[in-house]
């Protein structure tokens, strides 16, 4: 193949996807699986690892094979490439015979240019697979192959022989697992050893990250989705039975939410599924069986509800949000109860130690006071020394105090305690409850029962966990959990030593942010309207509304209001199909919403007009019409402007009428007020210079 210049890469990106630019390492990529090179490409979810594969093809003569794990998956990833005007298909074993012969006679053609294939239906392809047709071939999940993995699918291990049969075929390898061993395997196990790796960062940066402690979860997680409506999130659960009562839950609160697991019925989870992807239902609450196989692009939010096993399984899961690079959230609820649940599970299960470890690093990550995004990129062998400042930490800085006497106290209590009870029960005798444990032991008769009055529940567990973590106290797991001191306390109990401690941090119901987002969401923003017009697209062409236009892609409408073919291709996400086939509805309603929105505006003009014709000065009609007398003069202008009988002389004196005459001889063509505002010294009111302007633009 002649080499295709990067013009040339950009025009197709721009026609075929609506993109104007290549993200992270997508162009060279590109280029090298255009040199016919194998390639291996590991990038974060939502990274933009499709187009890697998606745009090549469209240069290449025959046909580009995606190999792919999940039936889902591919029917959405085909329905995408439609939605672009590229001819795609998929084959696989829920498919009848007949589709098949259809796909192949595609093929035969030449017409189909991308066609994703099931592992196991590779054999039934054998007639094609060959270099007459074939010209590229994607392992897309490719980690899949490899047992060291944590998705290891035997139907990926025979996946070897195509790098035997076809060997002049470049093989692209695409997975967001980061571990080394994986990557070694999956080259190993494809036969492509020297393959070209491309390794991007694995930094989310629109993703903001917070944990909380898990108190009132429940309640917490309401007031999130109630403060973000028509958004959709997913939250993960621990248990099958939390995401069915979390369900229960939400749905009496009124949050459209809808419950998986993976031990509900094939149809459930299909429906569950579909019902989310298709925006029907707003939050998911689901175990880790979820997510696998969901392209969907504009999850706004993941919830963990309780704390995962390990970093992998977390960054995989917020991963799932914010994939057309907008904005999203990631909130973690963090319990110790979660932690000990956790550890009964490792209990049982092989390389105890490893998932041991993995679960502290998780721990450690909940419990930090230092930028959460440092310690997961660490984490994954990145290593990075600027704070984020897109989470909870770098926004609201840990501040520590003298907590020495928190900490006699505590640890006094632990040590009176003998080591013999759980956190629970030393918080119940600090602050000195009076329950029936406490009473039956009679640890009301301890030194320290009732030390911690004026200390909340609350807080103290805030405080013990810190206290554990920097190694004074430790959870004895394999004694009902109790808590031990460790020889360090000796020096905080008996030696002076002093403890820094930070404050808990106070959850604010509705911050600035949010309730100007809530704002916006009222049902008659342009973007709302967009949103519904996407929303009944989808259905009339049964395709996920992401798949129609992405949110950012409808952000970018929103803000542009594109009313021209020319203005509309212009959008990022906009391509030559997607302009042909729904620019003109789309345009139609941002025409609509402009109207109306002249229309309000005159029709509010008028109002006061009519007041003002009927004797009422500034002040009664702003009275009247509860808006701002700054408001009532603007009307007035206005309506001063299109010839309407309006005395405003009557409201500047011709003293200040003079001095603005003169600053408009400085500030010739200057429309704004604020250089008027200035240039006069900053002693004439806003209103009165716009009144000395109108009457002087009218008279010019
Ligand atoms: P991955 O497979 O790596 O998880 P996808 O290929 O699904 O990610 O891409 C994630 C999102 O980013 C999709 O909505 C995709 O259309 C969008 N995207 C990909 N490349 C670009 C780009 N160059 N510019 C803008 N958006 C892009
Ligand atoms: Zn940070």
């Amino acid at each position: 193949m002649s080499e295709i210049k990067e013009k040339e890469l950009l025009l197709k990106l721009k026609a075929n996807f609506g993109y104007d630019s290549f993200r992270l390492k997508q162009q060279k990529i590109i280029e090298n699986i255009l040199a016919k090179r194998d390639t291996l490409v590991i990038m974060p979810t939502g990274g933009g690892k499709s187009i890697c594969y998606q745009l090549p093809a469209l240069f290449f003569k025959g046909i580009t094979i995606v190999i792919s794990p999940l039936i889902a998956l591919m029917k959405d990833q085909v329905d995408s490439l439609r939605a672009n005007g590229i001819s795609s298909a998929y084959f696989n074993s829920s498919q009848l015979p007949q589709e098949h012969e259809q796909v192949f006679d595609g093929i035969a053609k030449g017409v189909i240019k991308l066609l994703y294939v099931a592992p196991e239906s590779l054999p039934l392809l054998q007639n094609i697979l060959n270099q007459t047709y074939v010209s590229c071939i994607a392992i897309d999940e490719a980690h899949c192959i490899s047992s060291w993995g944590h998705d290891f699918r035997p139907s990926y291990k025979q996946l070897g022989f195509l790098k035997k049969s076809l060997p002049d075929i470049p093989i692209v390898a695409l997975t967001a697992t980061a571990d080394r061993a994986t990557q070694e395997d999956i080259l190993n196990q494809l036969a492509i050893p020297h393959a070209t790796r491309f390794i991007s960062s694995f930094n989310r940066e629109n993703i903001t990250l917070e944990v909380r402690s898990a108190n009132d979860r429940v309640k917490q997680i309401i007031n999130f989705i109630k403060d973000r409506s028509n958004q959709c999130g997913i939250i993960y659960c621990l248990s099958r039975k939390t995401t069915e009562q979390l369900t229960e839950k939400l749905k009496s609160s009124n949050i459209v939410a809808i419950a998986y697991h993976a031990g509900l019925s094939f149809e459930k989870r299909a429906e569950a599924q579909e019902a989310f992807i298709k925006d029907d239902v707003e939050v998911v609450c689901a175990t880790i069986a979820f997510g696998m196989g969901i392209d969907k692009s504009n999850v706004r939010w993941v919830i963990h509800y309780n704390m995962p096993k390990n970093i992998e399984g977390y960054y995989q899961e917020i991963g799932r949000s914010g994939r057309d690079g907008l904005p999203s959230e990631a909130l973690l609820f963090h319990s110790y109860a979660d932690v000990i649940q956790l550890r009964k599970f490792i209990e049982n299960t092989g390389n105890k130690e490893v998932q041991e470890a993995k679960l502290e690093r998780m721990k450690q990550f909940a419990e930090a006071t230092d930028c959460r995004r440092k310690i997961l990129l660490n984490y994954f062998g990145e290593l990075v020394e600027e704070n984020c400042n897109n989470c909870d930490v770098c926004k609201n800085p840990p501040k520590f105090f003298d907590g020495t006497l928190i900490a006699q106290k505590a640890l006094s209590a632990i040590y009176r305690l003998k080591g013999k009870e759980a956190m629970g029960i030393v918080i119940d005798v600090l602050r000195g409850a009076q329950n029936a444990t406490v009473i039956d032991k009679n640890y009301q008769l301890l030194k320290t029962y009732g030390v911690g009055k004026e200390i909340s529940w609350r807080d103290w567990q805030h405080y013990l966990i810190q206290l554990m973590n920097q190694g004074y106290c430790q959870i004895a797991f394999h004694l009902n959990n109790a808590l031990h001191l460790t020889e360090f306390s000796k020096k905080v109990l008996f030696e002076g030593e002093k403890i820094k401690l930070t404050s808990p941090v106070v959850i604010k119901k509705e911050e600035n942010v949010v309730k100007r987002i809530k704002k916006e969401r009222s049902d008659n923003t342009l973007f709302e309207r967009l949103r519904q017009l996407r929303y009944q697209i989808s259905k009339e062409e049964d395709i996920a509304a992401y798949l129609v236009f992405s949110d950012a892609t409808l952000r970018e409408i929103e803000k542009v209001r594109p009313i021209t073919d020319n203005e509309f291709l212009s959008i990022s996400g906009v391509g030559e199909r997607k302009l042909e086939v729904y620019g003109g509805e789309f345009m139609e309603e941002i025409k609509n919403f402009l109207n109306e929105k002249k229309k309000k505006r005159k029709d509010t003009t008028l109002e006061t007009y009519k007041l003002y014709t009927e004797g009422l000065t500034v002040e009664e009609i702003a009275m009247k019409r509860n808006l701002k007398s700054t408001t009532i003069f603007s009307h007035l202008s206005k309506l001063y402007l299109e010839g309407k009988d309006i005395n405003l002389n009557k409201f500047i004196t011709p003293d200040v009428l003079k001095e603005i005459v003169n600053a408009k001889k400085v500030l010739k063509g200057e429309v704004a007020l604020k250089p008027y505002f200035e240039f006069l010294g900053e002693k004439i009111p806003y209103e009165q210079i716009r009144i000395g302007l109108t009457i002087l633009q009218k008279k010019s």
